[in-house]
C-alpha cells in the first residue's frame, strides 16, 4: 500500500475511533476491550438454572456489576451497539448450552410501547433478539407480540400491583393471528427480574393457542440471600 493511503487511513481512523460509553478509552468497538473483559466475567457458569416450571428462563449473565452498568448505558444512554454485541452472546450461550439448541423455533422481542420506543430510538429487546437470531439462525419475528398499553414504571410496586399494572399490555400481533404459528416462539428480552412482564406476555401468547418455550435474557436478577425472606 503507498504510503499516502496509508496515511489517509490513518487519519481517517483518528474520526471513526469513538470512546467506550463505559470507561470512555478509546475503541472502535461497542466497548473497549477492558470493559468487555469485565463484562463477560459475568456470565452465568449454567445459563440454564432457571430453565424450568411454567416459564423456563434461559439467562446469560446475572443482573449486577458492569452488567447492571451496561444495561442501564444501554438503555438510557443511546448505546444500541452493546445491545447487539449482548444479543451475539446470548445467542452463543444457546448454542453452546441450551437443551433446545437444535429445535426448530421463533424467536419473539417483548415489544415496548410504540411511544416509548419512540422516545428512546430503539427497543433494546428487538436489537438482541436481532443478533441473537443471526448467531443462532433462529427465524426472528419482530412483531409477534405487541404493546397496547402503556404500563406505569414496574420499580416500587408489589408482586400483585406488578401482576395488576401489567394485565393485558400485550396482544399477539398480526402475522400470528391467522394462522397461529406450529412451531413453539422462544421469547427474548433484556433483564429477566420478577418474571412478572414475561408472564403476562407469555398469557396472551397461550390464551391464543401458541406455544412458548421460555425466555431467553441477557441478564436474570438473583434475589439477595440476606435481605429476601
Ligand atoms: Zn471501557
Amino acid at each position: 500500500m503507498p504510503s499516502w493511503t496509508h496515511n489517509f487511513k490513518s487519519f481517517l481512523n483518528l474520526f471513526l475511533q469513538s470512546h467506550c460509553p463505559l470507561c470512555q478509552r478509546s475503541t472502535s468497538d461497542a466497548l473497549c476491550q477492558y470493559c468487555a473483559r469485565q463484562l463477560q466475567n459475568c456470565a452465568q457458569k449454567n445459563p440454564c438454572g432457571s430453565w424450568q416450571g411454567e416459564i423456563p428462563v434461559f439467562a446469560w449473565g446475572v443482573y449486577g456489576g458492569s452488567l447492571k452498568r451496561a444495561i442501564a448505558v444501554m438503555k438510557y444512554d443511546n448505546q444500541p451497539d452493546i445491545a447487539r454485541m449482548l444479543g451475539v452472546w446470548l445467542g452463543e450461550a444457546w448454542l453452546s448450552n441450551s437443551p433446545h439448541c437444535h429445535t426448530q423455533l421463533l424467536v419473539v422481542p417483548i415489544p415496548m410501547h410504540p411511544q416509548k420506543q419512540k422516545q428512546r430510538g430503539y427497543n433494546q429487546a428487538a436489537l438482541i433478539a436481532e443478533s441473537f437470531c443471526q448467531t443462532t439462525k433462529l427465524k426472528l419475528k419482530l412483531n409477534g407480540l405487541k404493546r397496547v398499553r402503556e404500563t406505569q414504571a414496574q420499580f416500587g410496586l408489589s408482586m400483585s400491583e406488578r401482576e395488576k399494572n401489567l394485565a393485558e399490555a400485550f396482544a399477539v400481533g398480526q402475522e400470528f393471528r391467522s394462522p397461529c404459528p406450529d412451531i413453539p416462539l422462544l421469547l427474548v428480552d433484556d433483564i429477566y427480574t420478577t418474571g412478572a412482564t414475561t408472564k403476562s406476555a407469555v398469557q396472551t401468547l397461550r390464551q391464543s393457542g401458541i406455544t412458548v418455550l421460555g425466555l431467553a435474557a441477557v441478564a436474570i436478577a438473583v434475589k439477595d440471600q440476606h435481605t429476601s425472606s
